[in-house]
């Protein structure tokens, strides 16, 4: 039976790789859970989330700088509405396809129901690249991308977020032109600047829950963040504030990434240089090198496409922080990192470790958290942005931030102890696979099928 599953759900969506992976992730860890909630079968409740309820794939028209006519795919993935409306970010990347968003959805159901806010699965995007793009040319793009989109969201229904290459910039010509169509102002968008219903912390949330989650993973050992050297991939919203974290609490973050490669610095990154890799990224819009360049104890490694490895996983440190895509670890990074004395790794991005690369590491003793529990603080607080917007009402910068403590903690120990209830004690991926799940679970059987 449980094999006749996941062979139907893959001969229904053939070439979907991505997709697969994350569902073969999950799927080993509630296997048991379903076969001791004969309900949870009977209804098929496993093969029922991994499909959408809905799919939205559409043209995106846009003329460039020179006039020229381009077009892009949209696309929206509902993927699962039992616990409330569907929620999850877009992406603009050239590598969007369905399988990633499916994956992407797919991981977010379960993501979302650990936070403890009402929060259904989706997620978005365009096979759209902004880099080397105009102001202009993404203002664009976006309002092109809303207009079809705006016919498919809304504040009850489908709150969408920033992902890889959708920052503030992009949320806010994505919420001006929904605006305008509907000619309503409601949180539709989350992630919006704070003069205009955003949340404060809103763009900090996933970097510094990430940090929180790995300090609360250290205190299980009677351990701190405090002096341990810590490698972070990626230079974006996720990486930026994670280092940021990471120097708050005296830890020392060594190295950066862009897809052009990856900076080392032996003295560690510290306040004065994040502000450098802040200005050169959200304003700039430059790349990595530039900070060896600026910093010369730095080192730059340009990125080789064609190497079975990547050397930033292969620098000696104590903590691992992947903040950059998926699959960006793979098992000989993950024998790399353990030979050089990773004691954890928390994901920052989403499935960023293939499988390979988890079992290495867990079977060599390194503590792993997956992105669906690690990373769950951005959406955490998207979702308090919308109690935000439904109230009228703006929490303090430390209101929030306990607030995301909060949730980070629950999340941390609600995996501990669900893994431990199915006897997988210390296992946060069993934890958070299995917990993710029931909460949804459960809310499809009161629901009935439908
Ligand atoms: P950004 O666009 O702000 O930054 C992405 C970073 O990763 C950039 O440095 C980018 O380099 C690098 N990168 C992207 N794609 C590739 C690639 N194929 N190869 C190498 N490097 C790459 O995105 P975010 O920081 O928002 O997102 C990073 C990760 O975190 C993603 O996996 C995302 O899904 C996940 N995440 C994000 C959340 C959020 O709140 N933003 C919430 C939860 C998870 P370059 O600029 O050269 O493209």
């Amino acid at each position: 039976m449980s094999q006749s599953i996941l062979e139907r759900i893959k001969a229904r969506t053939p070439g979907e790789t991505e997709f697969h992976q994350a569902v073969d992730e999950v799927f080993l860890n509630v296997e048991q859970v379903l076969k001791e909630n004969p309900k949870y079968e009977e209804l098929n409740i496993f093969e029922r989330m991994t499909e959408p309820e809905r799919t939205i794939m559409f043209q995106v028209p846009w003329v460039d700088d020179q006039g020229n006519v381009n077009v892009n795919r949209g696309y929206r993935v509902q993927m699962n509405s039992a616990i409330g409306p569907y929620k999850g970010g877009l992406r603009f990347h050239p590598t969007v396809n369905l399988s990633i968003l499916k994956f992407l959805a797919f991981e977010q159901i379960f993501k979302n129901a650990l936070t403890g806010l009402p929060m259904g699965g989706g997620k978005g995007g365009a096979d759209f690249d902004p880099k080397g793009k105009s102001d202009g040319e993404i203002m664009r793009f976006c309002q092109s991308f809303m207009q079809e989109l705006a016919k498919h969201i809304g504040h009850r229904t489908d709150v969408p977020a920033g992902d890889i290459g959708v920052g503030s910039r992009e949320i806010g010509y994505l919420f001006g032109m929904y605006k305008k169509i509907k000619n309503e102002f409601v949180g539709v968008l989350t992630g919006k600047g704070q003069g205009w219903g955003g949340s404060l912390i809103r763009p900090e949330a996933t970097g510094y829950g990430l940090i929180y989650f790995a300090m609360y993973m250290l205190a299980e050992d009677n351990d701190t963040i405090e002096g341990k050297r810590c490698l972070v991939s990626g230079s974006g919203n996720v990486a930026q504030y994670a280092i940021e974290k990471i120097i708050q609490n005296g830890g020392i973050p060594v190295t950066a990434s862009d897809s052009s490669g990856f900076i080392y610095d032996p003295d560690g990154i510290d306040a004065e240089k994040l502000a450098f890799i802040k200005e050169l990224k959200n304003v700039k819009r430059g790349r990595i090198h530039e900070y060896a360049e600026k910093f010369p104890a730095a080192t730059f490694t340009p990125r080789d496409k064609a190497a079975t490895h990547n050397p930033l996983w292969d620098i000696e440190a104590d903590l691992a922080f992947p903040c950059a895509t998926q699959n960006e670890i793979n098992g000989e990074d993950a024998r790399n990192l353990v030979k050089n004395g990773i004691k954890l790794l928390a994901e920052g991005a989403n499935m960023p470790t293939t499988p390979e690369a988890i079992d290495i590491l867990r079977e060599n003793g390194v503590k792993y958290a997956p992105g669906k529990a690690s990373n769950a603080g951005g959406v955490a607080t998207s979702g308090l942005e919308m109690v935000q917007n439904y109230g009228g009402i703006y929490w303090t910068f430390e209101q929030v931030d306990q607030k995301l403590k909060d949730i980070m903690k629950n999340i941390h120990d609600n995996c501990l102890r669900t893994a431990a209830k199915y006897g997988k004690p210390g296992d946060y991926m069993a934890g958070a696979n299995i917990a993710g799940f029931i909460k949804v679970a459960d809310a499809m059987v009161a629901a009935g099928v439908l």
